[in-house]
């Protein structure tokens, strides 16, 4: 592997990290490799705000490769929502470009004395003022600092108002409307006044064995290509799915109280592709381009929304205007903020409001009226700025609800919002938000798609019914553990081919002789380590669990009526992982099992 650039903003010292041998070959690279790197790093009292809190934004090892969907990066820390381990992985152009400079990830560190940005060309690293950008979009900021740095073909990442101003989920951007978009690591950036980070290489992006791998690539984006989710992913965008969530009531609307929408046509990938749609875009070397570009009235090309954000504007706010949720999107993209979290907090904040919870007092007179565009686009701009109710609302929904002390109103896990995949629809994701290491995320683990009948039979993954419960425990697990090469090679969870042949193009990029299952041991291995992580953060058993939205059924619906059985369903998963039924931690021989006799004496003396 390349080294790592560390980076102490505080001092400016800068210093080159060789990754352990051992490590690379047991994580990979990506997320799991940073989570090894950060173990000791991340602790309870750990400030995820401070200067001393890490940042690490780390490549996988086919990152740039133009292996099937491997243009990615992923961004690691403490979450400032949540006080857990933090990933956000992201698409676009930057990744490779950092590969192509000679580092495999940048370790930031630190606090800048004013606002600056970081310019790496090469192995040539500058900090420059960014006092002029503060306070700037994230598309614009991209364009001023390559106008600056006078290299056109940089890649920028940054952050926008939200980031500066450490909204709790504000996002990193780069490219068109590429986003690191949850668990706040914008709002780490800020509060190391680091507004963008200009990357710019001309080396070659190393591959261990270029001459096996070559064959192996052209061979899986060939049937990456003909694979039928991926041509729907191509031809709809993934809001390709938003009527068949909608169909079996795991669409939640009106902020998780209700299954059922009767204009989803409106705001379906459908109705984009036929209405608005005039390109398709794609991350580095991707041949799926899941990434919509549409035109509204003005004729401006733009970013067009994907499933989360059009669901979060849309049936959960009651709003099925789908011109309307293509602004707040781009609002929301502009800011820099995750648009899960801003349509999650804005919903508990309508829904507070029709309880009588929270009143005009609160609001400052805006009147909270399910729907009303013009409110909910206010509502995003209070947030971005952190004024009025905004600000409030900026600290996530967990804080926001628990200000006016309906803190169990809030459909959050561990401070992070659930995603649009409603467990009462799709059994499944009661298990993946549960006990996912970051918090309520659908993309630890996207079981709602095995629910929905796309196993992986290769991997052991069968189909059980979208209603049954425990007895999919261990089933979830292992499409963790297999989500979870995903997130060390830092590959995108559309690409869905043969698993044999994917372990065959990991084996010849990273010089490994592995089989399927070992690739699942790799996967199993980082998954107890960040439950390790956040073990040593203060998490428990009890902390596994669903908000209570999620727990009452839905009136309507393809779902009416089911309910997950959280409880049983976590007994059943604790066994099938090995974890300690009480404590919630993984057992000391899991851990020895899996190679991490550290971690075992850390968390059992
Ligand atoms: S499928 Fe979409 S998000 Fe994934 S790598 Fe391709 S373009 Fe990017």
């Amino acid at each position: 592997m390349q080294p790592l650039l560390k980076i102490d903003l505080t001092t400016g010292k800068t210093e080159e990290y060789r990754i352990p041998e051992k490590w690379e070959k047991d994580f990979l690279g990506g997320a799991s490799l940073a989570a090894r790197i950060l173990y000791s790093s991340l602790t309870r009292e750990l400030d995820p705000l401070s200067p001393e809190a890490p940042l690490l934004f780390m490549t996988g090892p086919m990152t740039g490769t133009s292996g099937p969907t491997t243009g990615r990066f992923v961004v690691c820390g403490k979450g400032p929502a949540t006080g857990l381990w933090a990933e956000s992985n992201i698409g676009g152009f930057w990744g490779p470009e950092l590969r192509a400079a000679g580092y495999d990830g940048l370790w930031i560190t630190g606090k800048a004395e004013g606002p600056v940005y970081l310019w790496l060309n090469g192995d040539r690293l500058e900090v420059r003022s960014a006092v002029h950008l503060w306070g700037k979009n994230t598309y614009t900021t991209q364009e001023r600092v390559k106008e600056e740095i006078g290299e056109k073909s940089a890649r920028v990442c940054v952050i926008g108002p939200a980031g500066e101003k450490q909204v709790l989920f504000a996002s990193i951007m780069c490219d068109h409307g590429r986003m690191a978009g949850r668990t706040g690591m914008g709002a780490v950036m800020g509060a190391k006044n680091l507004k963008a980070i200009a990357v710019h290489g001309t080396n070659q992006i190393p591959v261990f064995d270029l001459a096996k791998y070559a064959p192996l690539r052209s061979e899986s984006n060939r049937v990456l290509k003909q694979d039928n989710e991926a041509k729907v992913l191509r031809e709809l965008g993934t809001a390709g799915a938003a009527n068949y969530s909608e169909y079996m009531g795991a669409m939640p609307v009106k902020y998780y109280t209700h299954g059922s929408f009767e204009n989803v046509d409106n705001i379906s990938g459908a109705k984009m592709t036929e209405t608005i749609l005039t390109a398709r875009s794609a991350c580095q070397g991707c041949v799926i381009a899941c990434g919509r570009v549409v035109k509204l009235g003005d004729k401006a090309k733009r970013k067009g929304p994907e499933y989360e954000t059009i669901i979060g504007f849309g049936p959960n706010l009651l709003n099925d205007n789908l011109e309307a949720i293509v602004d707040l999107g781009e609002l929301c993209d502009r800011y820099g903020m995750d648009t899960i979290s801003t349509t999650n907090t804005i919903g508990l904040a309508f829904h507070l409001f029709e309880k009588g919870i929270i009143t005009k007092e609160d609001t400052r007179g805006i009147v909270l009226n399910w729907g009303d565009v013009d409110t909910i686009e206010q509502l995003v701009n209070l947030i971005g700025r952190r004024e009025g109710i905004g600000d409030l609302m900026a600290k996530g929904s967990r804080r926001f609800g628990a200000h006016f002390n309906a803190e169990e109103e809030a459909v959050q896990v561990n401070g992070l919002e659930v995603a649009y995949h409603d467990p009462r629809g799709v059994s499944g994701m009661a298990l993946s938000y549960a006990t996912s290491p970051r918090g309520a995320c659908h993309n630890q683990s996207d079981y709602f798609f095995v629910d929905w009948g796309h196993t992986h039979e290769d991997l052991g993954i069968t189909y059980f019914d979208r209603h049954a419960q425990a007895e999919k425990a261990a089933n979830v697990a292992r499409h963790q553990d297999w989500r979870t090469v995903f997130n060390s090679i830092v590959m995108c969870i559309f690409a869905n081919t043969d698993p044999a042949l994917q372990v065959k193009l990991i084996n010849a990029a990273c010089g490994l002789d592995w089989t399927v299952e070992d690739m699942l041991n790799a996967g199993e291995r980082a998954w107890n380590l960040k439950r390790a992580i956040n073990n040593r953060m203060g998490l428990t058993r009890v902390d596994d669990k669903l908000p209570k939205a999620l727990l009452e059924p839905f009136p309507d619906g393809g779902s009416a009526g089911f309910m997950p059985d959280l409880a049983n369903m976590l007994s059943a998963y604790y066994e099938a992982r090995g974890w300690d039924l009480e404590t919630g931690k993984p057992s000391r021989e899991k851990l020895s099992q899996l190679g991490l006799e550290d971690v075992a004496i850390n968390l059992w003396g």
